[in-house]
């Protein structure tokens, strides 16, 4: 497929500004071009076609079924952006006077306080602009945590080796050192092991519950109470939050802070490289240490103090999301620096329509709808973990969270057919390959998440496009080396592409 300034034609296309309604200003020099920026010249139709190719040759979840682990790749519903287009969403300006942008800010107040809700949390920050972000701002807060509490040492942060790669590295670019524990035989935290490594060096814990082989750990209580008997805060990384919603909260599982990543549980479009949006929750103790703009809500009889605080306090679940802010008529919303704040880790309030369309699936589905996609992802994942262990090896037996993992290394060892290979040939079958080779833990691992949108038709579909593959390692292996054939590029060089990309033209 050509580029667009390979499409390029001299004199195609047309200038859409409007005519200039202001007086005209001058560059100095300096600021000028030396020479004019060479753009390419294409007309709105040979544009829009460009786009309409490169549209079709992707695959999202529009397309076909995209059950890949870790990621959950639910529908995202279109009145989500239906709320995001609204222009009073759109048409402010991040540094305009809060009281011209009230609406929004309320949408931010709302959002967090569902946020909180759902998380067990006392304060939610909405600048991150994704997981791996979050986890950042949130290790971050706990280094602020030990410093201001004169406890220098407590450099060591605990991650199980079922984390997620941004666990660690996010620590690490905090600043702390990574103290990496293996799980136990079930995949879970191995608690002998954590009383061991936790001491008055530990900053804390990152676990994500249910864990990345879809177990959701038995011992969590006693887990983080380890951690909190050390000193230690613990940190949920909410990536898999969707196999929970509604049924347990991080909050009360021990958790001192989360992250959540709205671009998963909360059904804004992710894939593609973004905007997401990754905000982080902490309980009331954390709340000085958060990034800046944070929104606050006065009442309008001047009594200042977060109000939300209250009102959270005396709703259960149901109420709060449930029902608009009844107070919104006696109380303006304004931006407020914490006192001890970790200062920003984005401009402003991170991605604000993201934000809009995460609260709009939050209010569309309600309490007692975020709680049936819960339930209904982990039905979805253990139907098909159940039926496609008929014909290859599920990792961890039993019943699963909302994902689950198969290992092709048996399948591997007679046949030379690698997880690489399966994933490869469902692609010639119009399904999205599952996640690959992760969690490290699990030898040629193939990690599957349905999610909660998708129906039995579309995974009995899929569990026979498993099942054909899995006949076809049998009577021809090795014909799967050379798949896909269909796909508009065939095997890639993916170390080559990610360690020399050409990113220019
Ligand atoms: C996706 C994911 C992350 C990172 O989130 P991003 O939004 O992609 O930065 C972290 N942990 C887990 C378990 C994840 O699945």
């Amino acid at each position: 497929m050509k580029l667009l300034f390979e499409l390029s034609k001299k004199g195609h296309g047309s200038n859409f500004l409007p005519a200039l309604d202001v007086p005209e200003a001058t560059l100095p020099d300096s600021a000028r071009r030396a020479v004019a920026l060479d753009l390419p010249q294409l007309s709105e139709v040979e544009l829009s076609r460009h786009y309409t190719r490169l549209a079709r040759r992707t695959f999202g979840v529009n397309n076909g079924f995209y059950p890949l682990g870790s990621c959950t790749m639910k529908y995202n519903p279109r009145i989500n952006e239906e709320a995001a287009s609204l222009a009073g969403f759109t048409g402010i300006h991040p540094l305009q006077p809060a009281h011209t942008a009230q609406g929004c800010l309320e949408a931010l107040h709302e959002t967090e306080r569902c946020l909180c809700e759902i998380t067990g949390m006392d304060a939610v920050t909405f600048q991150p602009a994704a997981g791996a972000h979050g986890e950042f701002a949130g290790v971050m807060l706990i280094k602020a945590y030990h410093l201001a509490h004169g406890d220098a040492k407590r450099t060591r942060i605990i991650v199980p080796d079922t984390a997620h790669g941004t666990n660690p590295a996010s620590a690490n670019m905090a600043g702390l050192t990574v103290i990496n524990i293996p799980s136990d035989a079930h995949g879970c935290v191995d608690l002998a092991v954590l009383r061991e490594v936790v001491g008055d060096d530990t900053a804390g814990l990152m676990l994500t519950n249910p864990n990345t082989v879809g177990l959701f750990d038995p011992n969590i209580l006693e887990i983080t109470r380890i951690v909190h008997d050390a000193g230690g805060l613990n940190y949920y990384d909410g990536a898999n939050l969707n196999a929970v919603m509604g049924i347990v909260r991080p909050g009360d599982m021990g958790f001192d802070v989360v992250h959540l990543n709205l671009h998963k549980t909360f059904s804004t479009p992710h894939g593609g490289g973004g905007p997401g949006s990754g905000p982080v929750g902490c309980k009331d103790f954390l709340r000085e240490f958060l990034p800046n703009n944070q929104v606050v809500a006065v009442s309008k009889a001047g009594v200042s103090g977060d109000v939300r605080d209250k009102a959270v306090a005396s709703k259960t679940v149901s109420e709060a999301i449930g029902i608009n802010s009844a107070a919104s008529e006696e109380v303006s919303y304004s931006f407020a620096s914490p006192s001890k704040s970790i200062g920003s880790v984005k401009a402003f309030y991170g991605h604000f329509l993201v934000i809009v369309r995460a609260l709009t699936y939050i209010k569309r589905l309600g309490a007692a709808g975020l709680r049936e996609a819960s339930i209904q992802a982990v039905l979805n994942a253990n139907y098909m973990q159940k039926r496609l262990s008929d014909f290859y090896d599920v990792a961890f037996e039993g019943l699963c969270m909302h994902e689950f993992v198969l290992s092709l290394q048996a399948i591997k060892d007679k046949t030379g057919v690698s997880a690489l290979d399966v994933a490869k040939a469902l692609l010639d079958n119009g399904v999205h390959p599952p996640t690959m080779y992760f969690p490290l833990i699990v030898h040629e691992a193939l990690m599957i998440e349905p999610t909660e949108t998708e129906s039995k038709e579309v995974m009995d579909e899929a569990i026979d496009i498993f099942r054909k593959v899995r006949e076809q390692i049998r009577l021809d292996p090795d014909s799967l080396h050379a798949m896909p054939l269909t796909t508009p590029v065939r095997r890639l060089d993916e170390v080559n592409a990610a360690r020399n990309p050409r990113l220019r033209f």
